[in-house]
């Protein structure tokens, strides 16, 4: 039995209070998008009262990265938290509630943040056993997508070089899961979220005189249809892809042919090349079926954040990080990849890591999905991401 490793559970099991203390009073004060600030200013202050040192505040704006050094040699492990709320008026009735008109952590953030600082706080207490360095970085902005890129521009990933990342969400993404259990992928654990504008141009005209006219309603119609044929026919059917559309506007009368006709829609892919051949399939579509037609379309993409793919050596190494802090036999796989986008992935794409899921739901029956005003957690498992996550640095290098 490895007494180093039991004291990380006990001691990180002992934290739970502070982390709890350190959740809400982030959870009282919610910041949005890149204007996290105080969240970062928080988060430096107990930082510098644990003697953490290289804190950085302004990094990708709102962001903060900081590094404690390990008293061994060794490679540069980065943890990742995001720290950004949601405009959302909180309506939970929780005692410790947002305090911020429209603004709420309904997405467990204030929780990342928090575990983050406790496994800082931990990591602080064993510099003497840590090889190498850990590498802190609070993020900004990952409801909007931005923070990650923001950061990594600003050299979050450099001084000290970043060799491999790790992150964790909390709540209740993982349908079926319990509080206390940790869940992995080795590949895929979540999807790209891109999403597109597609403009049809016909000719307007009479209701009555269709022939005098390219009615772009029709022509969205059959381009609608067909684009239902990518995921259903063209993806390999072990490989899960999700094109919606949300919206179709056009037209203003009933007698009255419109000109144009707009959809928009999201689309989720678990590789870069699924997702490449779908945005090269949607254009296809768009352009020859309007050309069929006698009209002409365009497509527009707004990329997102990248597929969240784990490196499975890094994935090897968590399990039986978390196996240590909650028991191997609460450390599963996921059954399926979860088709949410996530920010974690443009650090992933640069270096290889590992994001796994730290489920926090409460009883059943009392859940709240992420994003709604009475989403919340069960805030007794805190410590089980904070000691996973100072395992994982203390062992990766092993
Ligand atoms: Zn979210
Ligand atoms: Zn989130």
């Amino acid at each position: 039995m490895d007494m180093e490793r039991t004291n990380i559970r006990d001691e990180a099991r002992a934290l739970n209070a502070q982390l709890v203390e350190w959740r809400r009073h982030l959870h009282r004060h919610p910041e949005l998008g890149f204007d996290t600030q105080n969240t970062a200013a928080f988060a430096a202050e107990q930082l510098a009262a644990m003697g953490v040192s290289e804190i950085k505040t302004g990094v990708g704006r709102g962001g903060l990265t900081a590094v404690i050094q390990g008293e061994k040699p060794g490679g540069v492990l980065g943890l990742r938290a995001d720290m950004d709320a949601l405009p959302i008026q909180e309506e939970t009735g929780l005692p410790f509630a947002s305090t911020e008109e429209g603004r709420m952590h309904a997405c467990g953030h204030d929780a990342h943040t928090a575990m983050l600082l406790g496994t800082a706080r931990l990591l602080s207490q064993h510099r003497a056993e840590l090889k190498g360095a850990v590498k802190l970085i609070f993020q900004p902005a990952e409801e909007i997508g931005a923070g990650a890129v923001a950061m990594i521009r600003d050299g979050a990933l450099e001084n000290p070089k970043v060799d491999a990342i790790a992150g964790l969400h909390t709540g209740n993404f993982w349908t079926g899961a319990s509080a206390g259990e940790i869940g992995y992928s080795s590949g895929a654990l979540m999807a790209s979220a891109d999403s597109f504008t597609l403009s049809i141009t016909g000719t307007g005209g009479h209701g009555a005189q269709p022939d005098r006219a390219v009615d772009p309603i029709a022509v969205a119609c059959q381009i609608y249809s067909t684009l239902q044929t990518i995921v259903s026919r063209e993806v390999p059917p072990a490989q899960a892809a999700v094109i919606t559309v949300g919206t179709i506007q056009a037209g203003s009368a009933a007698n009255i042919i419109p000109p144009t006709c707009t959809m928009q829609g999201t689309i989720r892919a678990l590789s870069p090349e699924t997702r490449t051949n779908i945005q090269n399939r949607i254009r296809d579509i768009a352009k020859g079926v309007a050309e069929a037609m006698r009209a002409s379309a365009s497509v527009k993409f707004s990329y997102g954040p990248p597929p969240v793919v784990c490196d499975p050596g890094m994935t090897a190494k968590l399990l039986r990080a978390a196996g240590t802090i909650v028991g191997p036999e609460h450390v599963r796989p996921v059954d399926a990849p979860t088709m949410v986008g996530e920010d974690m992935a443009f650090f992933l794409e640069k270096v290889p890591g590992v994001f796994f899921w730290h489920p926090s739901a409460l009883k059943e029956g009392e859940n709240y999905p992420h994003h709604h005003p009475k989403f919340t957690i069960s805030e007794e498992v805190l410590w089980t991401g904070a000691g996973t996550m100072t395992e994982l640095a203390l062992t990766w290098q092993e």
